[in-house]
């Protein structure tokens, strides 16, 4: 074994993942949204048996890159079922997704909607527009979107150009725990809407975006809350006028379907703090634990009394570090070679995992078949 060749999957790190659980939460975000379409955000989590599990049950996906759109088609979905949702795009990727049938592409600004014309012409685009992120555990505004305004620009250019001006997109933050943040961008989408329809254009398409939360620390309310709370809104920023409907979950499909299983590597007390080192780190998939956002749930067998610990990873990186400024409570006899599982982890873990950093190889997959603890 050389020093890059992936572990085998019995050591750890490793993720479990348990398809079935993906397929249930699948079923629930449709049944709470019914008559809004399903992408699933391949980027979450793209293992191939996942992708073709969720095809089967009629997901369409949102893709970033030609990498992510041959996964989808390999799994059995049609090119008409993809959003290729990334509203910055190297010229020749669109070229690329073009060529294996793409036709909705994101943009976000009137440079991006120039190239997709000229890479990909004759294509549909929704134009995102930004949101706060407040409420959410890891937003993802200022990178991408533009205003009411731009947007109304933005999707007439594009019409001048030869596009279908299809209609607005938008994300309100990851691990988003307000199901009422989605009414400000609604609202905020149904005045493009309607300037678009005054100026003569036929908008048909509303992109929700993610944001639907998983089994993390803290809760979030139940998915149903979020469909209903989504489906009020729509009524009233849109009214009879609803256009057509879709959302692009990654973390609400994937994440309580995995569980990251560590090892302690080492057990240190540095003056009064007891520092737990796992097997697993920021550059072995918990990069989402940068600047302590996303919070794990952790478990282990070790019985007794607990007390906080810093938590960290096994690279020689010092910003390998998971939890410091919360510290988490593990049990004072945790020691060398035990277990720690990292519940919920089945989104933006594995492909966030570096390939070698240190000499630590990328996090593995274990598909499991038992059932997986809820
Ligand atoms: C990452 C991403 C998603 C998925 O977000 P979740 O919060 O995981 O549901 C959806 N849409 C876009 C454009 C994204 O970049």
């Amino acid at each position: 074994m050389t020093l890059l060749d992936p572990a085998p999957t019995t050591l750890t790190p490793r993720l479990e993942l348990h398809v079935p659980t993906a397929l249930t939460r699948f079923r629930q975000l449709r049944a709470a949204l019914p008559g809004t379409a399903i992408h699933y955000a391949v980027k979450a989590n793209p293992h191939p048996v996942l992708l073709r599990a969720l095809v089967a049950a009629g997901s369409g996906f949102d893709v970033a890159s030609p990498a992510e759109v041959r996964a989808c088609l390999e799994a059995g979905a049609r090119a008409d079922d993809l959003v290729y949702s990334n509203p910055i795009k190297l010229r020749a990727d669109i070229v690329s997704a073009a060529g294996l049938g793409v036709r909705l592409f994101v943009v976000d600004s009137p440079e991006e909607t120039r190239k997709v014309a000229e890479a990909a012409p004759g294509s549909a685009v929704l134009c995102r527009i930004v949101t706060s992120g407040s409420g959410s555990d890891w937003p993802l505004s200022r990178k991408y979107g533009c205003s009411t305004s731009e947007a109304v620009e933005v999707l007439r250019l594009a019409a001048g150009l030869g596009l279908d001006p299809a209609g607005v997109s938008f994300h309100v933050g990851s691990q988003q725990r307000d199901p009422s943040a989605w009414d400000t961008p609604i609202e905020a989408s149904s005045r493009v809407f309607a300037a678009l329809r005054q100026a003569g254009l036929r908008p048909w398409l509303l992109d929700l975006g993610g944001g639907f939360p998983a089994a993390l620390e803290g809760g979030a309310p139940a998915l149903d809350a979020y469909g209903a709370a989504i489906r009020r809104s729509l009524r009233k920023r849109f009214g009879s006028r609803r256009p057509r409907t879709i959302i692009e979950p990654g973390r609400s499909v994937v994440a309580d379907s995995g569980r990251l299983v560590t090892s302690v590597v080492a057990v240190v007390h540095r003056g009064d703090t007891r520092w737990v080192y796992l097997d697993a780190g920021v550059f072995t998939g918990l990069v989402e634990t940068l600047d302590e956002a996303i919070r794990y749930r952790l478990e282990t067998d070790v019985d007794g009394p607990t007390g906080p610990c810093v938590l960290a990873g096994p690279t020689c990186d010092s910003a390998d570090v998971l939890y410091e400024k919360q510290p988490v409570h593990l049990p004072l006899a945790l020691t060398e070679g035990d277990r720690v599982v990292l519940t919920s982890a089945g989104a933006y873990t594995t492909c966030y995992s570096t390939v070698g950093f240190n000499g630590f190889a990328p996090l593995p997959t274990e598909l499991v078949l038992g059932l997986v603890p809820a």
